[in-house]
């Protein structure tokens, strides 16, 4: 069920509180376009590193790459993109606005001003490029996704590694979409970023692999908080899949707008490979080293949206209740993700010696967890509700016992319960 009241809550949080602002607001914003502020940008680099911690970092078969964005006409059109990447479009003969004709309810009739509709055109979503002076250095384009840098990479990355088969390519990056009809706040704009790995295999291989990369998916969305109770799959019908995918199963999500897609995980099959071998004639088989078979690899495709996974873990995240009599709005981090990980106060701002002390361990503990946050402002319950607001998982008050013996009370986010610590435990105990 769709939650609008929801999402106008996000935004304004993500707004109020610097995650996430309308890309060039002073000019009246830039449609399909945001800006993440500093605890958007600290909020979605947690969540990239984790990602990129543990699908790269921590295995032994994935090699990470960092492609360009701009990318010539041939591999456009070798990954069939300048032909297939497009979108139904229509425009209302009366307001003259556009659509996407298969997102409509009504194919015939303007949602917006309940004009009749023109004919659908396909119009294609890929950013052209004119490069050099006057254009001299030829048509490129943004990449539309970024998997196209991992194939053609390929044969470098071989060259270089001698891996073997089952292995990965996988990297982070931006991808840009002429997007028909941007909406949603991060759900659907114009430049987002992409986290995702081309994991290649035999082909005769390619279920076994489809369905562990499955199970992988749902442990990632479990670890990095989104809620799994929202998640569900959609096995994608022959004909909505992409030109490229022989199977695609959607990981959809119930955003505050409906249940959209999160992810994607697609068998993509030789499909690529095999066209930029013909477009490119580079040898793009594989060898394998042992029983010195040649052949072109299949492929198996998690992609994850970041942006997307933004939102949907804010939405997950975000809550409201009454402590000790009073409405609060908390995001539920996990501490992981958490762009700040703890807040130190003084209990009194006006107590040099409070000061000096809360000063030297917020000093001590920035050096184990840079996210950490100083705040002096306002009574305790104010800058309780101020890191709770932002999902800050840990607030540390320095207190007059901390002059005496040490400890500091540590109070937790989302029970609001406070326990006394010793400071030199701090950076060890301090969930992040
Ligand atoms: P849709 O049908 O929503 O347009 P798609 O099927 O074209 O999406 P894919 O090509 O599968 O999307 O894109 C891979 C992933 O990129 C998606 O799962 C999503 O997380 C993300 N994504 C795609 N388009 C956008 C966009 N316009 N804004 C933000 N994220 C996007």
């Amino acid at each position: 069920m769709a939650d609008h009241d929801l999402l106008e809550k996000i935004v304004s949080l993500s707004k109020r509180r610097g995650f996430v602002y309308q890309g060039s607001e002073i000019y009246g914003g830039l449609s399909g376009t945001w800006d993440y502020g500093p605890l958007g940008v600290a909020l979605k680099k947690n969540i990239e590193n984790l990602w990129w911690r543990r699908f790269v970092e921590g295995r032994q078969d994935m090699y990470g790459l960092d492609s360009s964005v701009i990318m010539p006409e041939a591999v456009w059109k070798a990954s069939g993109h300048l032909a297939g990447f497009a979108d139904p479009m229509v425009e209302c003969k009366k307001c003259k606005r556009r659509f996407r004709a298969d997102q409509l309810a009504d194919p015939k009739k303007c949602p917006e001003c309940d004009g009749s509709l023109e004919e659908s055109k396909m119009f294609n979503l890929l950013f052209p490029v004119d490069m050099g002076a006057a254009g001299t250095g030829g048509r490129g384009y943004l990449r539309g996704e970024i998997a196209q840098g991992m194939f053609v990479n390929f044969k470098n990355v071989i060259d270089s590694f001698h891996p073997k088969l089952p292995f990965g390519i996988a990297q982070a990056g931006r991808a840009f979409r002429n997007e028909i009809a941007p909406r949603d706040f991060l759900f659907r704009v114009r430049e987002f970023d992409l986290m995702e790995f081309e994991y290649f295999i035999r082909e005769s291989e390619w279920e076994k692999h489809f369905e562990y990369w499955r199970t992988e998916m749902w442990s990632w969305m479990e670890g990095v908080g989104i809620d799994t109770g929202k998640v569900h799959e959609l096995e994608v019908a022959p004909g909505d899949r992409a030109h490229y995918s022989k199977r695609t199963i959607d990981f959809e999500f119930d955003f505050p707008f409906g249940r959209k897609e999160l992810y994607g995980l697609a068998y993509r099959t030789d499909y690529d490979l095999k066209n930029h071998q013909a477009e490119s004639g580079v040898d793009l088989t594989f060898l394998d080293e042992e029983t010195k078979e040649r052949f072109m690899p299949h492929v198996i495709e998690p992609t994850f949206g970041l942006g997307r996974t933004v939102l949907a873990v804010l939405s997950s995240a975000y809550r409201e209740d009454e402590l000790g009599g009073e409405k609060r709005v908390y995001l539920a981090l996990k501490p992981s993700v958490a762009p700040v990980k703890a807040a130190v106060f003084p209990l009194l701002k006006n107590k040099p010696e409070l000061v000096r002390r809360a000063r030297e361990i917020f000093d001590t503990l920035k050096k184990d967890i840079p996210q950490i946050l100083w705040d002096d402002n306002g009574n305790i319950g104010k800058r309780y509700r101020r890191q709770d607001e932002i999902g800050t998982p840990s607030c540390v008050t320095v207190d007059f016992q901390t002059l005496e013996d040490g400890t500091v009370t540590v109070r937790e986010r989302d029970s609001g319960a406070q326990t006394r610590t010793s400071t030199d435990s701090l950076g060890k105990t301090l969930p992040r």
